[in-house]
């Protein structure tokens, strides 16, 4: 369960926050001021801070030096003070995001995804919201992991994952069993068989193709592997006709 301590000393925004975040099936934690807050973190590590900028008499910013000191657990900072400068500073002190109050609800669920995700992928400056390799309807983010088929996050275990992101990597060139072996398992094919490589590939079709025994994304290139085939737009007319001398 994702751990968020939230940092706020006005009651009524801890109590929307607190609400919302459990009933997004967060795991939340309260403080409203440094001295808690530093104890909370201490207790039970956060994998997220909401921290307010303005604590009473207390400064947020505090709060943040001090968790630096111990992780570098995402932060993002919450403020009443809409000034460019203010968000400018916290940036530069090294917050992952920043919100001005007030916000809505689904923008502090957004922030918290995108913060998470980009710690995940431990690339905090890069960006991670571009796809990496994009062919028409079928997106594959290798920063963040994701695949996205129109438009529809697909669920894909890591080695799927791999597999997908290496085939697709050089569009129609096709890789044996056991050069997939080697290169996605890391392993030869003296220790793993070509059947890992089989199963993976049913997978993975059962998740991307529209009909997994007539695969469009991944095709076999019979007695010799499986290559990736782009949307035909993509493809030369020569490279067409190579296609129709396999079969
Ligand atoms: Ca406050």
């Amino acid at each position: 369960m994702t751990r968020i301590l939230i940092v706020e000393d006005e009651l009524e925004m801890v109590t929307m926050l607190r609400t919302y975040l459990t009933s997004e099936g967060y795991d939340v934690d309260v403080a409203s001021n440094c001295a808690g807050a530093i104890s909370a973190a201490t207790a039970t590590p956060p994998d997220l801070v909401l921290l307010d900028i303005v604590l009473g008499k207390e400064d947020g910013r505090d709060v943040f030096r001090e968790l630096r000191l111990m992780s570098d657990v995402p932060t993002i900072f919450l403020t009443g003070r809409g000034l460019e400068t203010d968000r400018i500073a916290g940036l530069k002190m090294g917050a992952d995001d920043y919100m001005v109050k007030p916000f809505s609800l689904g923008e502090v669920s957004a922030r918290i995804e995108s913060v998470l995700r980009r710690a995940s992928g431990a690339t905090s400056n890069a960006d991670t919201d571009e796809p990496s390799m994009s062919f028409g309807p079928l997106q594959i983010n290798e920063l963040t992991h994701e695949v996205r088929l129109d438009g529809e996050l697909i669920e894909l275990t890591s080695k799927e994952f791999a597999l997908l992101a290496f085939l697709a990597a050089s569009p129609r060139r096709v890789y044996s069993r056991e050069q997939l072996l080697e290169n996605v398992w890391l392993s030869s094919p003296e220790w793993q068989g070509g059947a890992t490589v089989t199963e993976h590939i049913r997978r993975l079709r059962s998740k991307i193709e529209v009909d997994p025994d007539r695969p469009r994304w991944i095709t076999t290139v019979r007695g010799v592997g499986y290559r990736f085939e782009p949307p035909h737009a993509a493809t030369s007319s020569n490279e067409e006709s190579t296609e129709h001398a396999d079969s």
